[in-house]
């Protein structure tokens, strides 16, 4: 095997010339691998938009280099000269590399790499075994996903879809996400959650499979409901069930915090500790509680009667959307008003009064079991995504997150077939 075939071979790239590669020492002592190439005649002189072959404009006059895959522990770089073209559609444009993505400073085979790390473990430990910064990351996952969303239809065979949004910067901005639930992934995503966005994700659609959808859930805002109507008005409108158990959720913590809070003004400062302590035996769901969970729940049935029929009652209204019969449902609901509505705890009369006025929607989500674990997974992760704190500089550098994550974009590794 020639020596350049093999270099080819072990840098992964195609339609390259190797001319030369040494290993060199940067001021720090940390050594790395140059390889310095060009393109070969057949790929030469290519537009980086359309590929198309083009007439010479000129050459950078510094050569540029591309970080690729590591070699065992020593980083690699490629180097070569740049040159324009002048593409007949989109003017000068800097020339196609086979080696790389118009714009980026690593080798595709790096990208798809991280963008695949990126879907399978956590950032910390994307960025410290590829050694790049997290803002290169997100780069990255932003030019993958641009590639491979072009190349599929994510709208397609669409018949159930979740609309939601999800809060980043601290609750200040908003994304309006849609989620298909026969299959939970993330289909489409949006800045702001208004009409506005809602409207241009139908525009995406097209009317045509506007119509084909029979199912669409939301949570209670008025505006998502006009728009479906509109847009969509074939399909059945349900309200997710986990939008409901949140609420009845903030309710019950609404419990707790005003029980700490009166527990501390009347100088029963052990007592209240001990409340603060149980937030989480109170919020997860019972199937999942410790044992220790389980007695801090029995000490609040015997002390704080208040408190425990604030957890009875979330509880209760978590089951009912396990009803498997609609005609199990509309009863169970309906008594689930009355008690809430009588139960004397503010936050959980005000929800009441909610859930009420919600009350066919709910049912709605019962009757046409649209409960869906998959699709909830999908929101619990990109809740998830957007809470920690990565300081993502754009919306669009989140949304390209949600899509390569959730939303069935994660590229293969190179080199496995
Ligand atoms: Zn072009």
């Amino acid at each position: 095997m020639r020596t350049t075939r093999l270099w080819r071979r072990v840098l992964g790239v195609e339609q390259t010339v190797i001319e030369s590669v040494d290993l060199q020492t940067d001021a720090r002592g940390q050594e790395s691998l140059l390889a310095r190439v060009r393109v070969k005649a057949g790929a030469a002189r290519r537009c980086s938009r359309c590929q198309r072959r083009c007439p010479g404009y000129d050459t950078g006059p510094d050569p540029r280099r591309w970080r690729g895959l590591d070699l065992g522990t020593t980083q690699v770089f490629l180097q070569a000269t740049t040159s324009r073209v002048s593409c007949s559609e989109h003017g000068v444009v800097v020339a196609a590399v086979p080696w790389a993505r118009p714009g980026s400073r690593f080798t595709t085979a790096f990208e798809d790499t991280a963008a695949w790390l990126v879907c399978h473990a956590t950032l910390s430990v994307v960025a410290m075994l590829l050694r790049v910064a997290w803002r290169s990351v997100a780069d990255i996952v932003t030019r993958v996903v641009a590639e491979r969303a072009a190349r599929t239809d994510r709208l397609g065979g669409l018949r159930r879809i979740g609309i939601d949004e999800i809060s980043y910067r601290k609750g200040q901005r908003y994304l309006l996400v849609i989620v298909d639930h026969d299959t939970g992934r993330l289909v489409w995503a949006g800045k702001n959650r208004n009409a506005a966005t809602l409207n241009r994700f139908f525009d995406d659609l097209g009317g045509e499979r506007a119509g084909q959808l029979t199912h669409v859930s939301a949570d209670g805002a008025q505006w998502i409901h006009d728009v479906v109507a509109a847009r969509a008005p074939a399909a059945v409108v349900c309200l997710d069930a986990f939008h409901v158990v949140a609420w009845a959720t903030e309710a019950l913590d609404q419990v707790r915090r005003a029980m700490v809070n009166r527990l501390r003004a009347n100088g029963h400062h052990d007592e209240a500790t001990a409340l603060k302590g149980s937030r989480w035996a109170l919020l997860k769901n019972r199937p999942n509680l410790t044992g220790d969970q389980r007695t801090t729940l029995a000490g609040i049935a015997k002390a704080n009667g208040g408190l425990y029929r604030a957890y009875l009652l979330k509880e209760q209204l978590r089951a009912i959307f396990q009803a498997a019969e609609l005609a199990d449902a509309r009863p169970l609901l309906g008594g689930w008003i009355a008690w809430a509505s009588r139960c004397r705890l503010e936050p959980f009369v005000k929800l009441a009064k909610t859930i009420k006025k919600h009350q066919a929607l709910i049912l709605n989500a019962v009757e046409h079991g649209l409960s869906n674990a998959r699709s909830e997974a999908t929101n619990t992760h990109l809740r998830l995504l957007t809470r920690r704190a990565y300081g993502y500089h754009s919306p669009e550098a989140l949304i390209a997150m949600a899509d390569l994550t959730r939303g069935g974009l994660c590229p293969p590794l190179p080199g496995r077939s």
